[in-house]
């Protein structure tokens, strides 16, 4: 696919140049927002903000492949808008594993129950990123996709700034010189915060109440605070949209639905009550954002009520991992892209769009597969092999040489809640220097890099409003570990270098 020779990154740099560039890099995170919080106090507090961890050069990548993943985007904007929407599917996939998952049971359950009662708001909202990795065959490197994100899509705003920062370091004689292919033709643009605000405006301005707020649903204790603080300046400055961020137990106090309206007010002490247009959840995707069932009740009165949710449950179910598996079947990804009396002659994809999404798509299969033979084969192929559960967030697969002892210990009745997935093998050699979140202390490490595409959709029944591709983020850990997650400690913010 392409000649540059992965092994041969970074350029090679003085100690001092290093240091040089290192000091720019962290300056240009601290004063452009590139910001987390530490661990430690907890709450955190944003007086006690560190530079993010990042990367010291962009990542090459295939300015091709780029392309290609930029271009996939549209095709998933609209075929995770209709999966959210096929209600007979979601029962079918999600509902089964409702019974052996309890936290995909608690939601898919409480939907089903919803749905009897009536729901009052048609259009859900999508802050979608699918994630990929290179994959290479020989000298063939394709693109491959890791998941799919429907909930709580996070590094956007974050990861613009990260893109900023390499771009910026252009301006050090020691990077430019470092290696010809730092040029500013190589930085794509990357407008995340703009391009995910607008979703969020669509919505807003969808629901169409003067005076009204959108409410961010957060985690008590965020470390990625940062990252929704730039989405909230955008809302307001831009538009003056204010948001009101809530965890879901301030909600549980707080969040009323009117029962004649199902109008979603917050009661705020002294205040008059405000209306909510959108509700965006940067939590809500963990079992541990629920400890009681007034934490699933309250997400229950936000999902009933007349306010644009993003992502409603069945936007959230349709971004497991057992539907990305189930779209690899025959004739499931036919069912949700060509079917003309549903979608009507321009709802149709053609074969061309089919084939390329199944191109970047490694193979899985369920564990219950035939009885045993799932788990029979997972085991045959486990060191090239990654099992997922229904969660998001990271650090919760089994990986390869851990896999037979963990089906050993696995209830039969549980394999249904897990897919299989071949591992997809990334280019070897390639290196960077990872700056750790606030001491600066860098290693200079072997690396795998990990691309997501944001893309946004408003949508309900007959009608689809969406914003193709509206940015990227890379994030990078070092190969030795099977998992990346900035949240969680592995990765770093990176950028891309197309060569
Ligand atoms: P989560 O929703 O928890 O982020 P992912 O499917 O993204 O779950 O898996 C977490 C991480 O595991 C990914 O970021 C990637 O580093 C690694 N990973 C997942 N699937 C594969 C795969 N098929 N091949 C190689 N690495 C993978
Ligand atoms: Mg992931
Ligand atoms: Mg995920």
């Amino acid at each position: 696919m392409t000649a540059f020779n992965f092994a041969q990154w970074p350029p090679h740099l003085s100690d001092k140049d290093r240091e040089t560039l290192q000091f720019r890099a962290t300056s240009y995170a601290l004063s452009h927002g590139l910001l987390y919080l530490p661990t430690g106090a907890q709450p955190p507090i944003p007086t006690s903000a560190i530079h993010a961890p990042i990367s010291l050069f962009p990542t090459p990548f295939p300015r091709k492949l780029f392309e290609q993943a930029q271009n996939l985007q549209s095709i998933y904007n609209v075929l995770y808008s209709r999966i959210a929407m096929d209600i007979q599917f979601l029962d079918r996939v999600m509902g089964a594993i409702g019974e052996v998952d309890e936290f995909t049971g608690h939601l898919w359950s409480g939907w089903r129950q919803l749905r009897q009662e009536g729901l009052t708001q048609p259009l859900h909202l999508g802050l979608f990123r699918s994630d990929y990795l290179l994959h290479q065959r020989g000298s063939d490197i394709t693109l491959k996709q890791v998941e799919f994100n429907t909930i709580s899509s996070s590094f956007g705003t974050l990861s613009e700034r990260a893109s900023g920062m390499h771009r910026s370091l252009e301006s050090s004689t020691h990077f430019f010189h470092a290696s010809p292919h730092l040029t500013a033709s190589n930085f794509p643009p990357n407008n995340t915060t703009s391009g995910l605000v607008a979703g969020l405006v669509a919505a807003h301005n969808a629901y169409n109440v003067e005076g009204s707020k959108i409410l961010f649903v957060v985690q008590r204790g965020e470390r990625n605070l940062f990252d929704q603080i730039w989405l909230e300046y955008e809302l307001l400055e831009r538009y003056s949209i204010p948001v009101i961020r809530r965890t879901f137990d301030e909600l549980s106090r707080q969040a009323k639905m009117s029962a004649d309206t199902a109008v979603l007010t917050l009661e705020l002490p002294d205040e008059a009550p405000v209306e909510i247009s959108t509700v965006y959840y940067r939590a809500g995707y963990t079992p541990d954002d629920y400890p009681t069932s007034t934490h699933y009740q309250t997400r229950f009165t936000l999902e009933r009520s007349r306010a644009i949710k993003c992502p409603t449950i069945p936007l959230q179910l349709a971004g497991g991992k057992k539907v990305q598996q189930v779209l690899t079947e025959p004739g499931v990804l036919e069912h949700f892209l060509c079917d003309k009396e549903k979608y009507g002659t321009k709802g149709v994809f053609p074969s061309q769009a089919l084939a390329e999404i199944r191109e970047s798509w490694m193979e899985m299969w369920a564990l219950d597969f035939e009885g045993d033979t799932g788990v029979k084969i997972a085991r045959e192929k486990a060191l090239g092999v990654v099992l997922k559960p229904q969660r998001e967030g990271g650090g919760n697969n089994v990986y390869k040489e851990a896999i037979p002892a963990f089906l050993d210990s696995l209830p039969a009745k549980e394999r249904s809640a897990w897919i299989a997935m071949e591992l997809i093998s990334p280019p070897a050699g390639l290196k960077n220097y990872l700056i750790r979140a606030g001491t600066g202390a860098t290693v200079e490490t072997e690396v795998v890099s990990e691309l997501g595409i944001f893309g946004w959709t408003l949508f309900g029944p007959g009608q689809v409003v969406s914003g193709k591709e509206v940015g990227w983020l890379v994030r990078t850990k070092s190969k030795e570990s099977n998992e990346g997650g900035v949240a969680t400690g592995f990765s770093v913010l990176d950028s891309l270098l197309l060569v």
